[in-house]
């Protein structure tokens, strides 16, 4: 899609620092975060919003969803549980869809963020 900045990341004609990639899916850094991590993980098909899928991006979807636990993992912010069922950590998984969802960059980008608190903007 000409003019959209998250597909000119997949095309690698802009930087950005990738922590997943594979035929389906890219992550990396956010630009500005907003929490000590914050990562965005995105269909490298372009498609605008959530409100534009359907059943045929099941799959993509699912694979979003579940690559968000093994960034976590891998960038500290996993769910750890002590021993006496007591857990710590954890992280936020946020898809703003359209205007009123709050979504600036109109390529679907699911956020994850994580880390020490607080994070701006995002409530407790
Ligand atoms: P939205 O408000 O659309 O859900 O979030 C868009 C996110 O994209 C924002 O958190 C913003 O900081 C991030 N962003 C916008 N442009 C760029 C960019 O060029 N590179 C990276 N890495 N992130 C960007
Ligand atoms: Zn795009």
């Amino acid at each position: 899609m000409d003019n959209c900045i998250f597909c000119k990341i997949v095309d690698k004609q802009i930087p950005a620092n990738i922590v997943y990639e594979d035929d389906e899916v890219l992550a990396f850094k956010d630009i500005n975060p907003a929490a000590p991590v914050h990562l965005l993980i995105i269909p490298k098909q372009h498609v605008a919003t959530l409100s534009d899928c359907s059943a045929e991006h099941a799959t993509v979807l699912g694979k979003m969803l579940a690559l968000a636990p093994q960034l976590a993992q891998e960038h500290g912010i996993a769910v750890t549980n002590n021993g006496n069922g007591e857990r710590s950590g954890g992280f936020k998984t946020l898809i703003n869809t359209g205007p009123d969802g709050g979504q600036e960059v109109y390529h679907l980008h699911m956020h994850v963020y994580g880390g020490k608190r607080p994070w701006r903007g995002l409530g407790t």
